[in-house]
């Protein structure tokens, strides 16, 4: 569709005007006194509203009663900016940059100063970003329920190689994308005790007597889709007092007692939880959950009743998808409210909660399968332990009817850990309540299936099932490398946008035209300098745009293995040292990544790559030939600079540990080549990319089950392999460290004791795999034939996939484009 001059022209006129208007009338400033702050505002709320007339009609569609609605529940949503995304998704980028532009403003500038809600820790909360941009591009009706945490994940500083956590005080300047709904509250009980009794019509019921109640407020962030005048929104909960000031107490004069349930209330929604610590014992992490949880059901409950429908029929008019166990309690909460609440009888209300919920599982590492310590529990819920004892009765029941005196297999599919100190397992509970269970990837849905929980596969097996994560090529690809999306559609047309399944593989003939692939190289090149530019302001590390760029942002995890790359490092390093002529292929190693701030090894993962940077690019026997970089506090808005300008992606975990991982999507999107293991969803990239333009290494889950059966002794590699040895005597030397022989010490003793990732088990198969990339890097034209392959056949994933295949095999709804 080609628009009418005089109507860009008009419409970029009438945004100019709005503009003015916004900051006059919302931030109260004139032209000469508005800060960039308050001009980034007053262009926010003109965009928002041209959101507002779509976002009310979805409104107003939630009282339909034909049509199934979709809610998300999710612990953490990691949206990322919210402005650019608009802009394109509305479809007027091009008119904003322009009136910005004779207000004598610059566009980009203003994007720049966003803070991003930093509400979720990495590939989960991004995940659910993806998923609920994909629903609305779909047209499918759907709120995301989370949390509205008032501190997102910490803010990273580096500090002499080491990280330091800063507050995230993301809604210090207001947050034009949110609408508060102070109307629409809920109450949330926690703590007391039970009362059981028999009511007026001689039925045994039950009554919680809360020690506290708090409220919940609705906050809601409109979600648009792509050019479709759909909006849906995230419907985020924050925390309040319900008396924020207890006048009885202060009359007594004890003024601390007159705010505490003040203090209390906030502060569950207060900060989001970075993962990969231990949770036993976080009291107020299992209120946020709870809390969140007992907000979003009773939303759901109200939204069904004013559709007039009956209770029964909420699986017909309601979809709910937990996002990991962290919203799992939704599942005890929702009976809880039919039986003590609605007098619905136990059966009904099983059938109605089961045929309601479906529970994605995220990870196959046991410290991260979340449990509760069973007096935590009974503490804080004790009403909820009642009717999970119930659930787990009756579960484990039907377990010994189908498997008559095996306790074993009862104890395992119990949802209480009654090994030493008891606990309940929230993932079993997520499973016995839903009618579905899917994994991230095909290779994580099969070891849900023979491995963690592969009772409950052997006894109900068609509730498993494998959905394969994506990301939205909207923001990963047109949004954060519009050069590189302008060179697809001049060629193709834009339809990959939204069917990129059937539409970006028509790249393919274009892989060999010689002056297609000039374009390309040089739109990567461009990318590759701005992060250059950035890199040098950042940290004052001049890198060579020439070089290869090999790039591994992520979380830093030790089964991500960020080591595993830095002893590639320092492998070459050692040959350069030996050699000083030697002809290797110029690399930049780019690393960023936040580390939880209670796991010590990560934090001294990042020092050490600091520590390898420090010695590696200041050594004139290197020559500027290798490069190591650590790009600080990575997150939505920084990854912009990132993803695009790689050659070469990281995906490097130990073999069954990764479920799926995105990242590795929106590198291989963005045509770079990867690097990988057999792990997550690097082996369905490596099958659409096809071997010859995917470079794999390393053990396979089968590889690791049969080393550990034969007995793994990484101290045997350390003593008879040369190249390991001498990476680990430098590290051990000192060098790195600034003579200190003792700083990785801990690190070391992990890899030569038990080396729980394979690390030195796989060193070998990568530093080779590694050298057959160099090589292949020389090779202009075959390597850009590759990076364009790898673009054209991703199409599967993108998260409009995924969200089909949820729709279909889990929600039964239809979605529509
Ligand atoms: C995509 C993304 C992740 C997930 O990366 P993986 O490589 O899959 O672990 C984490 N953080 C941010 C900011 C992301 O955008």
């Amino acid at each position: 569709m080609i628009t009418e001059p005089a109507i860009i022209v008009n419409q970029v006129a009438q945004l100019e005007k709005d503009i003015l208007e916004n900051l006059y009338s919302i931030q109260g400033k004139s032209r000469d006194l508005a800060t960039t702050n308050d001009w980034y505002m007053a262009v926010a709320y003109t965009v928002r509203n041209r959101l507002m007339k779509n976002w009310i009609d979805t409104l107003h569609g939630l009282m339909d009663k034909e049509v199934k609605l979709v809610g998300y529940l999710s612990a953490e949503f990691l949206v990322g900016p919210h402005l650019g995304n608009a802009l394109i998704n509305l479809g007027i980028y091009d008119e904003v940059k322009e009136a910005t532009q004779r207000l004598g403003l610059d566009l980009r500038q203003l994007m720049d100063i966003e803070e991003e809600p930093g509400l979720g820790n990495g590939g989960l909360g991004r995940l659910a970003a993806c998923f609920i941009d994909s629903l609305t591009t779909l047209k499918v009706p759907a709120i995301g329920y989370g949390i509205r945490y008032e501190f997102g994940l910490f803010e990273q500083q580096i500090r002499d190689g080491w990280q330091f956590e800063v507050t995230d005080k993301w809604l210090r300047f207001g947050n034009p994308w949110e609408i508060a709904r102070t109307e629409l509250s809920f109450t949330v009980k926690i703590g007391g005790h039970t009362e059981h009794y028999t009511d007026e019509m001689g039925l045994y019921s039950a009554r919680w007597i809360p020690e506290i109640e708090v409220k919940g407020v609705a906050y809601d962030t409109p979600v648009p889709g792509y050019q479709n005048n759909k909006v849906n929104f995230l419907r985020l909960w924050k925390s309040e007092a319900i008396e924020s000031f207890d006048f009885e107490a202060f009359n007594r004069g004890d003024y601390s007692k007159a705010v505490d349930e003040k203090v209390y209330s906030e502060n569950i929604g207060k900060v989001l939880y970075p993962n990969d610590e231990p949770l036993a014992g976080r009291r107020l992490r299992l209120s946020q959950q709870y809390f969140f949880v007992s907000c979003s059901i009773q939303d759901v409950l109200r939204l069904h009743e004013l559709r007039g429908l009956p209770i029964d029929q909420l699986p017909d008019s309601m979809a709910l998808q937990l996002n990991d166990t962290h919203p799992s309690i939704a599942v005890a909460e929702l009976m809880r409210i039919l039986i003590d609440e609605k007098q619905v009888d136990w059966d009904r209300a099983w059938r109605i909660t089961k045929n309601t919920f479906a529970y994605t599982n995220h990870t196959l590492l046991p410290e991260a399968l979340e449990k509760w310590p069973l007096s935590l529990f009974a503490s804080l819920l004790p009403r909820h332990l009642e009717i999970i004892y119930e659930i787990n009765s009756r579960s484990l029941a039907e377990v010994k009817s189908l498997y008559p005196g095996d306790d074993h297999i009862a104890r395992s599919l119990s949802i209480i850990d009654e090994e030493g100190e008891k606990y309940v397992r929230m993932a079993h509970l997520a499973c016995v309540g839903s009618h579905m269970v899917n994994g991230v990837s095909d290779l994580h849905a099969d070891l849900l299936k023979k491995d963690v929980m592969r009772d409950f596969y052997n006894m109900t097996p068609e509730k498993f099932i494998g959905i394969t994560n994506g990301v939205t090529p909207r923001r990963w690809l047109k949004l954060y490398s519009p050069g590189l999306s302008s060179l697809i559609s001049d060629k193709i047309g834009e339809g990959w946008l939204t069917h990129m399944e059937d539409e970006i593989i028509k790249l393919e003939p274009l892989a060999d035209d010689p002056a297609f692939q000039q374009k390309w190289q040089e739109t990567k090149r461009t990318y590759k300098n701005e992060l250059s530019i950035q890199v040098s302001r950042m940290s004052g590390v001049r890198i060579d745009p020439a070089s290869m760029f090999d790039v591994m942002v992520k979380r830093i995890h030790e089964y991500k293995r960020q080591h595993l790359n830095v002893f590639h490092i320092i492998h070459l390093y050692n040959r350069i040292k030996k050699n000083p002529g030697l002809d290797i292929v110029p690399r930049t190693f780019i690393f960023g990544g936040k580390a939880a701030p209670g796991y010590h090894m990560a934090k001294l993962i990042i020092k050490l790559i600091h520590s390898v940077g420090e010695v590696v690019n200041n050594d004139g026997d290197v020559d500027g030939r290798l490069k190591v970089i650590f790009f600080p506090d990575f997150n939505v808005k920084s990854s912009e600079w990132v993803y695009r300008s790689a050659d070469l992606s990281e995906q490097i975990s130990t073999a069954g540990k990764e479920a799926s991982g995105t990242g590795n999507m929106k590198f291989s999107m963005n045509g770079a080549l990867t690097i990988g293991t057999m792990d997550g969803a690097n082996i369905e990239i490596m099958d659409a990319a096809g071997k010859e333009n995917f470079f794999l290494f390393g053990l396979t889950v089968e590889d690791i089950q049969a080393l550990r059966k034969t007995g793994y002794r990484p101290f045997d590699l350390y003593q008879n392999d040369e190249d390991l040895r001498e990476i680990i005597d430098r590290l051990q030397s000192g060098e790195f460290s600034r003579g200190d022989k003792h700083l990785f010490k801990p690190l070391v003793d992990s890899l030569l004791g038990n080396d729980p990732y394979f690390v030195l088990q796989d060193f070998h198969s990568y530093a080779d795999c590694q050298q057959n990339i160099s090589n292949a890097f020389l090779d202009r034209s075959h390597w850009t034939r590759m990076s364009i392959l790898n673009v054209a056949r991703m199409g599967k994933f993108s998260s409009d996939r995924s969200i089909r295949e949820y729709c279909n095999k889990i929600w039964n709804v239809k979605p529509s484009y």
